[in-house]
């Protein structure tokens, strides 16, 4: 005890004899990681107040942009972080939390200077967190849905296990008493580091549960099948997910599908659905920033009735929208436009295609949501959800056509 005492207690009469600041910076020694759910990164080298490092592709094909990593042990320091492969910050520059990932907020493009961002760690931020977006992990899912724990009309139960071992959540919304005669399915995280779209369902979620008259409305005629994590393994491990190979699972709904959540999405929603399947919506974020990602809109497939549709839809949102992100039709992108071609596709298949070949099907569609800028509104955890209650107030109207 005597012994575990003294030391510190000469370090410090020595530090305040001498210099301060090393002595700071020895006493706890600067350490970056993503060893937490979620996390994603490479460190190449530290060099002085200079850290090189870049995301971890690992089966990725091709590029990607997903990061997510820790500083502990910077308080009072200015720090720059240059990415070494590529360039994969958004518009708004990194994401920062400096509550162990609880609460998040752009640090802005001025910090950025090229791949490189830099940022003054506060004197008592033991731990500052930075990634390419707002991660969403399960345990965001869990602590969101504690908050309905005794709600009738919210029930989680397990779709599948993954590879991995870890549960699939499945929730069942709105009317749960098999009388509901419209259906919906919602899917998210088919690509697991599409996480801006994870806000946009809890919003949703929300106004189905509120006590107005959409919520209510939905609740006696609408039953939901919604699988919130569909690459749950993707989203806890932190990889990229998308163009993962050899291929995805949002390219996994063709053959037999070689991902556990897919295979039984496949098998129990059409049994679920039962005929009654009217609007089926998977939910994504584009690329993290250029031309055609800075926006929000819906991804067309080759049924030509089902795009009318979604048409249809789209300007019921358009007009009834009230939240801090806009919509706008004009954005949606038809089949054999930009990337949304065959070849995007080759001969795998995607879910919202799948679903649209359902019976009795009237919607379906792929929801793009841009991770930071969506025509020049700011995205963020809480804007992304007034999307989701607008989608609601779109819902309601769409389903009480029938
Ligand atoms: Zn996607």
């Amino acid at each position: 005890m005597h012994c575990r005492l003294a030391i510190p207690l000469l370090l410090s009469i020595w530090c305040s004899l001498y210099a301060a600041s090393p002595c700071r910076a020895d006493a706890e020694k600067l350490q970056i990681d993503a060893g937490f759910p979620g996390g994603n990164i490479v460190v190449d080298k530290l060099d002085g107040d200079n850290v090189h490092l870049h995301q971890d592709l690992r089966d990725t094909a091709g590029d990607w942009f997903y990061w997510y990593f820790r500083v502990r042990g910077a308080q009072g320091r200015t720090l720059t972080f240059h990415f070494t492969k590529g360039n994969p910050l958004g518009v708004r520059g990194p994401a920062v939390s400096l509550d162990e990932g609880k609460t998040w907020k752009w640090l802005g493009a001025p910090a950025v200077r090229g791949s490189s961002f830099h940022f003054a760690f506060p004197a008592d931020a033991r731990e500052v967190r930075f990634c390419v977006a707002f991660p969403y992990q399960e345990r965001n899912l869990k602590d969101f849905l504690a908050r309905f724990e005794k709600n009738l009309h919210l029930k989680v139960e397990t779709l599948c296990k993954t590879a991995k071992g870890r549960e699939v959540e499945l929730l069942r919304l709105g009317r749960l008493d098999g009388q509901a005669k419209q259906r919906v399915a919602l899917t998210c995280r088919h690509h697991s580091c599409e996480m801006m779209a994870s806000y946009v369902l809890e919003g949703l979620i929300e106004a189905v549960l509120a006590d107005t008259d959409d919520g209510k409305w939905l609740r006696e005629h609408v039953e939901f099948f919604i699988v919130p994590l569909v690459d749950k393994d993707g989203v806890e491990d932190g990889d990229q997910g998308k163009n993962r190979k050899p291929y995805d699972h949002n390219r996994d709904y063709a053959g037999d599908s070689i991902y556990a959540s897919v295979k039984a999405i496949r098998e129990r929603l059409p049994q679920w659905a039962d005929g009654k399947l009217r609007f089926a919506m998977d939910m994504h974020c584009p690329a993290n920033r250029g031309n055609g990602h800075e926006t929000i809109y819906f991804v067309g497939g080759p049924n030509e009735a089902i795009w009318k549709e979604v048409g249809k839809f789209s300007k019921l949102l358009e007009t009834t929208q009230q939240g801090s992100l806009v919509y706008s039709s004009k954005n949606n992108l038809p089949f054999g436009q930009g990337w949304n071609t065959q070849a995007t596709y080759g001969n795998r298949k995607a879910f919202s295609r799948w679903a649209a070949e359902l019976p009795g099907v009237r919607f379906a569609s792929t929801l793009e949501v841009a991770y930071a800028n969506a025509d020049g509104k700011v995205v963020t955890d809480e804007s992304a959800r007034t999307l989701g209650r607008d989608l609601v107030r779109a819902l309601r109207k769409y389903l009480a056509e029938e």
